[in-house]
């Protein structure tokens, strides 16, 4: 049985030593050479955080990060938002750190991917992790899809929790698996559809519709033989799989660009597409009936923008549908890109829920087993 950081009451946290997994892999933009930090998934564990310092605990975060190697400099911004005075623990330390924490509140190990054996999910390198610490918490949902040390193996050697972003996280998807199928509507879009047709699958008998953009429409498209000239697709043997079923609602027109994407020329789907243009986004009919979908909705869930978004002639499409996702009853959307885009044409804080998790969430959504989850208890 799963059990939450929650249960445990200020007297029983107080003064003990806790392993924190948390996810600070963010995004970081670089600007004249100056580096800004997508604070997000910060701020997502500052409840967490909150709730420890408040008990008098004592916190070892833990996290990877892929944008940069180390966490030493952007330790100040982390501090920052999360308003605390972190000890930074640099990589020549070594990973048993409970000892610091007998004169550090809070610190935060450098980037555990530095170590293999973080990824190899290596029990002796977890057991030297949780040495001197007397509880682990797992707040990290969107790397708990993953079978490394600090989100599995650990487990094993230390009463475990799941956190509050964590509880949060699954009970939000978890409310949108279980409502009623009618009125609820899956919006998928963006790339990697090996991702996203096990959601589609999961959802045949969950959702009432299921609407498509972006390359993953384009897969579905080329899989039909249908002209997408030199559209990116993805794995067309995998979308054949979902063939045929009349939930899932494809573009009926696109917007096609050249290379620079400095043309925007909209076409009927079937009409003949250049070997030089490609489906960037979708078109105005597309929108219209997706709209008209969404509008009698009471649950959208979102991944995936419904084009190129990243070039302002293919941004149409996404910006189109979030205003239109943005009126449903509940919202909730997950993805690097699809916060990214919605954050971009100022619709992120209409959104009900945000998830943290990208392949996390997909691979919940559709029904799998996740290894963070399986180490926590959660489906004993
Ligand atoms: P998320 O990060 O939200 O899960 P993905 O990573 O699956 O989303 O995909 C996001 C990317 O998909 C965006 O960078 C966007 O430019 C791209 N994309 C969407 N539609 C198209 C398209 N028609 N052609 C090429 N790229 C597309
Ligand atoms: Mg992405």
């Amino acid at each position: 049985m799963i059990k939450f950081l929650n249960s445990l009451s200020k007297e029983e946290l107080k003064g003990k030593k806790v392993f924190l997994r948390v996810d600070f892999n963010v995004s970081i933009e670089k600007n004249n050479g100056k580096q800004s930090i997508d604070i997000f998934k910060i701020e997502a564990v500052k409840k967490t955080i909150n709730f420890l310092i408040n008990a008098e605990a004592r916190i070892a975060l833990v996290s990877h990060i892929t944008a940069i190697d180390s966490f030493e400099t952007i330790i100040s911004e982390i501090n920052n938002v999360l308003d605390c005075d972190i000890f930074f623990v640099p990589k020549e330390f070594g990973i048993e750190s409970a000892s610091l924490l007998d004169t550090h509140q809070i610190v935060l190990l450098d980037n555990i991917r530095f170590h293999k054996e973080e990824a190899e999910n290596e029990a002796s390198f977890a057991a030297t992790l949780a040495a001197g610490f007397d509880i682990y918490v797992n707040d990290a949902f969107a790397v708990s899809h993953r079978k490394h040390a600090s989100i599995s193996a650990i487990t094993k050697y230390l009463p475990s929790y799941a956190g509050q972003l964590m509880f949060s996280e699954l009970e939000a998807l978890n409310s949108v698996l279980n409502k009623p199928v009618l009125g609820k509507v899956l919006v998928l879009g963006g790339a990697k559809a090996t991702t996203k047709i096990p959601v589609i699958k999961n959802f045949l008998d969950k959702a009432e519709y299921i609407l498509v953009g972006g390359v993953l429409a384009n897969t579905f498209l080329a899989a039909r033989g249908i002209s997408i000239g030199a559209s990116l697709i993805d794995n067309k043997e995998l979308v054949k799989s979902v063939f045929g079923n009349e939930k899932i609602i494809l573009p009926v027109d696109v917007a096609l660009g050249d290379q620079a994407k400095e043309t925007r020329t909209i076409v009927k789907v079937g009409d003949t597409v250049e070997d030089t243009q490609s489906a960037l986004d979708i078109g105005p009919e597309t929108i219209e009936k997706f709209i008209t979908i969404l509008k009698n909705a009471s649950i959208v869930i979102w991944n995936g923008p419904m084009g190129m978004f990243e070039y302002p002639n293919f941004i149409n499409g996404t910006k189109a549908i979030a205003d239109s996702v943005v009126k449903t009853g509940f919202s909730l959307v997950g993805g690097g890109e699809t916060i990214a885009a919605l954050r971009s044409i100022n619709r992120l804080n209409d959104i009900s829920y945000i998830s943290t998790g990208g392949g996390a969430m997909l691979m919940f959504l559709a029904g799998d087993k996740l290894a963070g989850l399986t180490a926590l208890g959660y489906y004993d």
